[in-house]
């Protein structure tokens, strides 16, 4: 893991909800993976030039004693270049990254770890649904140019309104569906679409299903997959991006006894299988009303 320093060189608006900023920055190398991630490290103060940047360790990093905590999110890359990446950036109300991107301007700074990519298409599955909402359409847009053509690609976007369309790749392999819905101003219909296409499977179908959007939404479509119709992991990739009231959901986590917590946290090397410990990660979130 490395830490790197970027600084904005341009920002274009993409959509009445989707910005795309430019970064300068040295040494960084993309996994190629079409929904690669990196976390990024907000200023600490008003100072937009001034990041409180941690320092790498093995795997992950920390911030040294005494040391601000720069606010964290996590963010796609959209693009990469030698000396350069894109990030897309969702605009919505409140939270420290939306309210960053709003006003963005050439000099900034942020702080980003290396990327890291979740997205596996089976070898050789020439068929995949990729189902998102706003937050994904960077990852999705991009998983869209990476794909060869040889890959048949469903695509269901649901955004907040028309406004929010951008020009996506096109070619006979690719579908692509919008749905005005989700994204904090409606309920998701992405499980509905989920379980649409995968009643119209014929016996033996398969596709590779990816699918990025808000939190409690997956779960259901996690739930279709993998309980009721019992697809192998190696079949899909579920993420949640985001979730509903974020700030009360980070209160009440914090709140939690430090034992909880801890158990949550073990859970990740308690199981080999990433599946099984997100089967008791979310089954004791959900308890526990997160
Ligand atoms: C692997 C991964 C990749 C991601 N890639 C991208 C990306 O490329 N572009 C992108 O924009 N986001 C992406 N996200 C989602 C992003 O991390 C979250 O939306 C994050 O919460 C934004 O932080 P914030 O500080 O703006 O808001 P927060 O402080 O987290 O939340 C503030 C308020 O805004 C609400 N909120 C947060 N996100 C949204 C939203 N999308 N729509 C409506 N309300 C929201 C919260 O519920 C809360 O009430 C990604 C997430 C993951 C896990």
């Amino acid at each position: 893991m490395r830490i790197f320093e970027a600084t904005v060189t341009s920002v274009t608006t993409l959509s009445a909800t989707l910005k795309r900023i430019r970064f300068a920055l040295d040494g960084f190398e993309s996994t190629g993976v079409g929904d690669e991630y990196i976390r990024l490290f907000f200023p600490h103060t008003a100072d937009r030039r001034n990041i409180s940047l941690p320092t790498a360790e093995g795997d992950s990093w920390r911030f040294n004693e005494g040391q601000p905590e720069a606010p964290m999110r996590t963010y796609t890359i959209r693009d990469a270049g030698q000396g350069w990446i894109d990030i897309d950036f969702v605009i919505h109300e409140g939270g420290i990254a939306a309210e960053w991107a709003r006003s963005a301007a050439a000099g900034d700074r942020l702080g980003l770890n290396s990327p890291t990519g979740l997205y596996e298409r089976p070898e050789g599955c020439t068929e995949q649904v990729l189902l998102c909402d706003l937050t994904g359409l960077p990852a999705a847009a991009r998983l869209l140019e990476t794909t060869p053509d040889t890959v048949r690609t469903r695509l269901v976007v649901e955004i907040p309104d028309q406004d929010s369309r951008i020009t996506l790749p096109t070619g006979t392999h690719i579908k692509t569906d919008w749905l005005i819905a989700g994204n904090g101003i409606a309920p998701s219909l992405l499980p509905e679409a989920a379980r649409t296409i995968t009643d119209g499977l014929s016996q033996g179908q398969r596709p590779y299903m990816w699918v990025a959007g808000q939190s409690a939404a997956l779960r259901q479509i996690r739930k279709l997959l993998r309980r009721e119709l019992k697809w192998s992991a190696r079949d899909y990739k579920i993420i949640g991006y985001w979730i509903p009231n974020a700030e009360t959901w980070r209160e009440k986590y914090e709140a939690l006894d430090p034992a909880i917590k801890e158990d949550l946290m073990k859970l990740w090397d308690r199981f080999d299988d990433v599946e099984e410990a997100t089967d008791v990660y979310e089954a004791k979130l959900e308890h526990l009303g997160l």
